[in-house]
């Protein structure tokens, strides 16, 4: 069975308030196996609302509207389904009683215009709305049922849980469906790379179903079971991330809400071993999100932001100094060795990074370093980056965090 919802409201379509309700209807659907298939606004214009619906009925066999049942001349949705539908509004009188039993509940006198909320379409079972003035209505045709329900956020919710959904599961005998989420969690490629390796997976599969999520540097895929058991959704899940994991390995860092910080410090206090942070690009971002108050592993993070700080750092003389800003990875060893002689911690980690070029507007290319010191060895990256500070600061500190991930997950095999 598939829906369509339709949010009613010049002040959407100004962008004056964002349609949260049909997210809300929207997932309420999925989550009762009713697919989707159309979402919509429209203003509060008589003659497009009536096109909007009448589209809707021609296509889907449940249509959901929100808003614009008030009492003012511009709140038309009643009469917009009434002409669809060929059924004249009429007067329902118990309608009048509870509208009139909640402005004397809430102690205010009701004004003529209410009655406009007393009427609905011939035949249509009405929805009750104890906790607002507008009551909302079912209109059922033959192959299709348009159901209308106030635009106020907490009284769609309200009627949506009491009345839509257990209206729609007696109707359509709808049996209930579990529905299980599993989200994977993936850095050290970019969105398109990572949909280029799953991309049969996200095209086809529709039971479970998988989807991608990008933010910088970061990169969620969520997979989605509907099936009539949790046990039978967990398996179906299973297998897919099963599927998944073979293709990316390494690449999937966590699960669910685990974060890629929390499972670096969760990995250091494992294996016992300690960090420490020279960061300079980065402007602390790193230090910050390792840094926990109960934490031990990591044991400390220093912040060099200007050169005078960098020099002093380094205790390199002026003419060492230059010479050694020309080659970034150099610099950033260099952080990663000095580190370990001030601090004394099993692991130091160094970034540098180095503004190469103004790439236009508050737009940088900036040569990123890192540099890992472990006991056995220097571990070493390096990635030209471009965009804005901001996004470049917290690409790079996904990059630093990944490394160190990485560099731990291996030590931990040997181990
Ligand atoms: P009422 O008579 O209680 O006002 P109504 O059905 O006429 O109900 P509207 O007048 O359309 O509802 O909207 C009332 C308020 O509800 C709006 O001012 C807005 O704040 C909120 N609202 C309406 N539609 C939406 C929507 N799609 N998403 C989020 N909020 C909404």
């Amino acid at each position: 069975m598939n829906a369509q919802i339709i949010a009613i409201g010049s002040e959407l379509l100004l962008g004056q308030i964002v349609d949260t309700n049909s997210s809300y209807i929207a997932r309420a659907l999925a989550d009762n196996g009713i697919e989707l298939v159309q979402t919509t606004s429209v203003g509060d214009d008589l003659q497009r609302m009536n096109e909007v619906i009448r589209s809707a009925i021609d296509q889907v066999q449940v249509v959901i509207t929100t808003g614009g049942l008030g009492p003012t001349e511009d709140d038309l949705t009643r009469e917009a389904v009434a002409e669809v539908t060929g059924r004249p509004l009429v007067f329902q009188s118990h309608l009048m009683e509870q509208i009139e039993a909640i402005f004397k509940r809430r102690g205010f006198r009701m004004a003529e215009n209410n009655r406009r909320q007393a009427y609905i379409p011939e035949g249509a079972i009405p929805i009750e709305n104890p906790k607002g003035t507008a009551p909302g209505f079912i209109v059922e045709g033959s192959d299709w049922v348009i159901l209308s329900i106030p635009g106020v956020p907490s009284e769609m919710k309200y009627l949506m849980e009491h009345t839509v959904i257990p209206y729609l599961r007696r109707r359509f005998n709808l049996k209930s469906r579990v529905i299980r989420y599993r989200v994977l969690r993936v850095c050290g490629l970019g969105e398109s790379a990572i949909g280029l390796q799953i991309k049969d997976l996200m095209k086809e599969s529709r039971n479970p179903s998988v989807g991608t999520l990008a933010s910088p540097g970061d990169i969620k895929i969520r997979i989605t079971a509907k099936a009539d058991t949790l046990e039978e959704a967990s398996i179906m899940i299973e297998r897919m991330e099963q599927e998944i994991r073979s293709r990316l390995g390494i690449l999937i860092y966590g699960v669910d809400d685990e974060t890629l910080h929390g499972n670096v410090v969760k990995e250091l206090e494992h294996l016992g071993l300690t960090l420490s942070v020279v960061e300079t690009f980065t402007a602390g971002l790193i230090s910050q999100k390792l840094g926990s108050p109960e934490g031990r592993s990591v044991a400390q993070g220093l912040v060099l932001l200007s050169e005078s700080s960098l020099r002093r750092f380094l205790d390199l003389e002026d003419g060492t100094f230059s010479g050694i800003m020309a080659d970034p990875q150099a610099v950033s060893d260099r952080l990663a060795e000095r580190g370990s002689e001030e601090f004394e911690t099993d692991l130091v980690l160094g970034m540098f990074g180095k503004i190469v070029e103004e790439q236009g507007r508050e737009e940088y290319r900036v040569e990123t370093c890192y540099s890992l010191k472990t006991p056995s060895g220097m571990e070493r990256e390096s990635h030209p980056l471009g965009g804005e500070i901001p996004t470049l600061r917290e690409r790079a500190s996904i990059i630093a965090l990944d490394m160190l991930r990485k560099s731990l997950l291996k030590k931990g095999r040997r181990a």
